[in-house]
């Protein structure tokens, strides 16, 4: 992310201006058509700027899901166009949804700015660059991921093939959406399966354009299916359908924890969870310090805080303690906060009033259990849900900041003297999701990285994402893995095929 924010600056100047009303797409996506739902109701989305609405999106349920899975059933039958379709030509067809992408690019972009309150500039160069490099890179692994043949005892002919799950869940957040939805339709459709997503409550808009992308693509009707609606109700009827093959579920690990119940009280879905985190972020004293000090307020404050991974325990050496405390509340107080479609501006609103509520009673929790305040800690602005970039430092272990996840731009600093005192503080956690280590010393590194019990080890950066490179977390931070080659396992299912050969002839 730091690389493509270094580029988006060097090239403001050529980032399109955004469509303050960009056409907005509210119905329910099933069969390549947009529908209202069965009951006719529909639900507000709010501008998290202004804390207004701006449209009524048809709001799914039960009765709107089951239209959606048989759907997806129907396009996966045996002999459909889907299933008959060459590898080659999904890949093709990912290939063309992401050019789509290209096209629509400024209006993706400005839809979600508008519907999530992340700044514009980032939207466009960030969210859609690592969205559409995505639907490539799993465009690319669709005639690519084969299987098999294996030379067992006996005259047999033994051979494994990698065939589709069938249809897949997909329940994703609204602190990246466009990106999620890539994460989740990427190798799900390059591997031949069918899906029923359902985005977010607080951002449906741009993964309903994206739907309607695909079917200009050219998906065969019923291949994408997208629902907006609750948790409670459209999103707990994918994770207990009997007709669902595989739930794919990124989100809050309070919720984390019903998706397998829900697939284990049904048919036993396969299940991949990508939940929350409280990432450590290690800062030796030998560090490069200017380095440090802006990737970690980079690696806190990106997306408002609203990032899983974000790094959100500071754990500096004693001896640099002082001047990294210094400068990065220099630096916070530095960072720019308003409208989102300012070009001006680093930091946008928090995505809605209950995020807000809870990051604001988690600061007020901070400066109770006496953690140093040193910047922010309030509301900014007066309407919409801006919270001012906050620092805490001589924060303690047992405290909440230092153990909840706070997904707001609040960042926690505290003191370490070891080596091994750092890796056990830093393992204190049921999270297991992202660290990072700031050194210039490559065996610590190394050590640490081992030591350190997390999906993702980034060494002297933060947030590099790839399509290439696997994400997911130890412990309650989730299960399975996202993106690369390892993404593919979770819309995988490998039968192994043994022929009776009269003779083997080697
Ligand atoms: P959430 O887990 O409630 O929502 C995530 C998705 O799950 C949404 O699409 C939601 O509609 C759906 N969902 C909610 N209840 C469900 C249910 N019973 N059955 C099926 N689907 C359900 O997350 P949230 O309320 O939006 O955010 C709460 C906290 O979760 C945040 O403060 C943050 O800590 C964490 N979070 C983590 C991530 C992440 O990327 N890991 C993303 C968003 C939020």
């Amino acid at each position: 992310f730091l690389r493509l924010l270094k580029a988006q600056k060097a090239c403001m100047s050529s980032i399109p201006e955004p469509i303050k009303n960009p056409p907005l797409k509210s119905k329910i996506f099933i069969n390549n058509e947009f529908v209202d739902s069965v009951s006719g109701k529909t639900f507000p989305s709010i501008n998290p700027t202004t804390g207004e609405k701006f449209v009524d999106v048809a709001e799914g349920d039960l009765a709107d899901v089951n239209k959606a899975v048989s759907a997806a059933n129907e396009a996966f039958r045996l002999g459909s166009p889907w299933r008959r379709m060459d590898a080659a030509d999904r890949g093709n067809l990912l290939n063309k949804l992401a050019d789509l992408m290209e096209r629509d690019r400024v209006v993706l972009a400005s839809l979600e700015t508008l519907d999530n309150g992340k700044p514009y500039n980032v939207s466009f160069s960030t969210d859609l660059e690592l969205s559409i490099r995505c639907y490539r890179y799993y465009a690319g692994w669709a005639d690519k991921n084969h299987g098999k043949t294996i030379p067992i005892r006996g005259d047999q002919f033994c051979y494994t093939r990698h065939e589709p799950v069938g249809v897949c869940g997909q329940i994703i957040p609204w602190n990246f959406p466009l990106l999620m939805q890539a994460w989740k339709f990427g190798p799900a459709l390059a591997m031949g399966n069918v899906v029923v997503m359902k985005p977010a409550e607080q951002t449906p808009l741009t993964a309903l354009h994206v739907a309607s992308l695909a079917a200009e693509a050219g998906f065969p009707p019923g291949v994408v299916n997208v629902i907006p609606g609750y948790g409670p109700t459209a999103g707990a009827a994918i994770a207990q359908h009997m007709d669902v093959d595989k739930v794919a579920f990124t989100g809050s690990t309070e919720i984390g924890q019903l998706i397998p119940q829900m697939a284990a009280k049904s048919n036993l879905k396969r299940t991949t969870l990508e939940l929350g985190g409280k990432s450590p972020n290690i800062v030796l004293a030998d560090a490069d310090m200017d380095d440090a000090i802006e990737k970690s307020h980079f690696g806190l404050f990106f997306n408002m805080g609203q990032c899983c991974c974000a790094g959100s325990r500071i754990f500096v050496e004693e001896k640099a303690y002082d001047e990294f405390v210094e400068r990065s509340t220099e630096r916070a107080k530095k960072r720019t906060v308003g409208d989102p479609f300012d070009s001006k501006n680093e930091q946008g609103p928090q995505i809605d009033e209950d995020q807000f509520g809870k990051i604001m009673d988690l600061i007020e929790s901070g400066k109770k259990e006496g953690a140093k305040l040193c910047t922010g800690g309030s509301r900014y602005g007066d309407k919409g849900y801006f919270i001012q970039p906050t620092v805490f430092a001589d924060v303690q272990d047992n405290m909440r900041i230092a153990k909840e996840e706070i997904f707001g731009p609040v960042m926690q600093i505290m003191k370490f003297k070891t080596i091994d005192e750092v890796i056990a503080r830093g393992n204190n956690t049921e999270y297991g999701l992202a660290a990072s280590i700031f050194t210039k010393n490559l065996d610590r590194a190394i050590y640490l990285s081992n030591s350190i019990r997390a999906g993702t080890v980034w060494v002297n950066c933060y947030d590099v994402f790839d399509a290439a490179s696997p994400f997911g977390g130890y412990k309650m931070s989730g299960s399975g893995r996202e993106l690369g080659e390892y993404g593919l396992d979770a819309y995988t299912e490998v039968k192994s095929v043994n022929i009776k050969i009269s003779q083997k002839n080697s």
